[in-house]
């Protein structure tokens, strides 16, 4: 065989096999979830995507399906969702989480994206699908501190009251045992960079920011709790995907569940408005070593919220609920 015709014949070679595995991992994507009661959830494309019906999204879980003309419900005996079409938000238990991409509407069969439901309602309804982790060192970050201020209300600078909720949070979680570390234990500088590394140096198995938040629209009030966003989605404010998979990445659905535990507890406790959980590339998130998330107690902008997020008695809820979701998300991990 000349050389040339070799050498194209290589090149029909390579392009046949570069054919196959496209074909396979297409296959592969669109492969339908299985239920260990062998229960299939079918898929489709849209957008560039896979979606998976929530009708047998509800089959596989054992729930059962209501479907409306502006949102649809699963729901069984301990759990309710709903999905609202075309939008992102949604509620399980009644408290606020935001999906990656929105839920298909009805036109169609309602469908949630497959990478919603691999990182945020597979983690919140079937624990024992999230990797199993021990929990017993925990970092405590007070967001900001020395010259970085962070948000200024009326009386108060972010970076003080986010040091006193830490060092509440930091006396409950002792008294339950845990072992204990905080980046800053006074008004200290630190960077992003310090703060991530710290949680290697000593080998945290959470990592938990404290902030307070700010907006220029002062009615504006509530809390959020963030996690790391997937790769390959957007983050809960952008609609452009990002592919970059990041250290913090290895702890996706955990960071979900560990973040909804803390929410729900927070809202439990405090009343406050749901801003939700929500997604975000945030460094802190995104270096991590060990499921991570950061929690925006309530806003300093509004001057109610931060009447109440300067008082003694209100932090003590505050740092009570965040210890109580930790203890929440240890206990759903360990007894499965
Ligand atoms: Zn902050």
């Amino acid at each position: 065989m000349p050389f040339r015709r070799a050498i194209d014949a290589l090149n029909l070679r390579f392009g046949l096999l570069l054919a196959l595995f496209f074909v396979f991992s297409l296959f592969a994507q669109s492969a339908p979830a299985q239920s260990s009661s062998g229960r299939n959830i079918r898929s489709k494309y849209a957008y560039g995507r896979a979606y998976l019906y929530i009708s047998d999204i509800a089959k596989y879980y054992g729930m059962t399906l209501t479907v409306g003309s502006t949102a649809c419900e699963i729901r069984n005996s301990k759990t309710r969702v709903t999905f609202i079409y075309d939008k992102r938000n949604a509620t399980i238990n009644g408290v606020k989480m935001h999906f990656l991409f929105p839920v298909l509407g009805p036109s169609s069969c309602p469908a949630l994206s497959s990478l919603d439901f691999n990182n945020v309602l597979d983690p919140s309804m079937r624990v024992y699908s999230i990797p199993k982790q021990t929990v017993k060192t925990i970092l405590i970050d007070p967001g900001h501190g020395a010259d970085d201020k962070g948000a200024s209300g009326r009386i108060s600078h972010e970076k003080n009251l986010n040091l006193q909720i830490s060092l509440k949070l930091r006396a409950l979680l002792v008294k339950k045992g845990f072992k204990v570390f905080m980046t800053r234990q006074k008004d200290a500088p630190l960077t992003l960079e310090q703060r991530s590394s710290r949680c290697i140096s000593v080998g945290a198995d959470i990592f938990i920011s404290v902030h307070c938040n700010s907006t220029s629209k002062r009615d504006i009030s509530g809390i959020e709790t963030f996690c790391l966003t997937p790769e390959g989605a957007p983050s809960t404010p952008d609609r452009k995907p990002v592919s970059a998979k990041y250290r913090g990445n290895s702890f996706n659905k955990n960071n979900f569940l560990l973040a909804l535990k803390i929410q729900s507890k927070l809202l439990m406790a405090t009343k406050a408005a749901d801003r939700g959980v929500k997604h975000a590339r945030f460094e802190v998130l995104r270096n991590a070593p060990c499921p991570a998330v950061l929690v925006e107690a309530g806003f300093m902008s509004n001057s109610r919220e931060e009447g109440l997020l300067v008082n003694s008695a209100y932090q003590d809820k505050v740092a009570k609920a965040i210890a109580d979701g930790i203890v929440s998300y240890y206990d759903a991990l360990r007894g499965r």
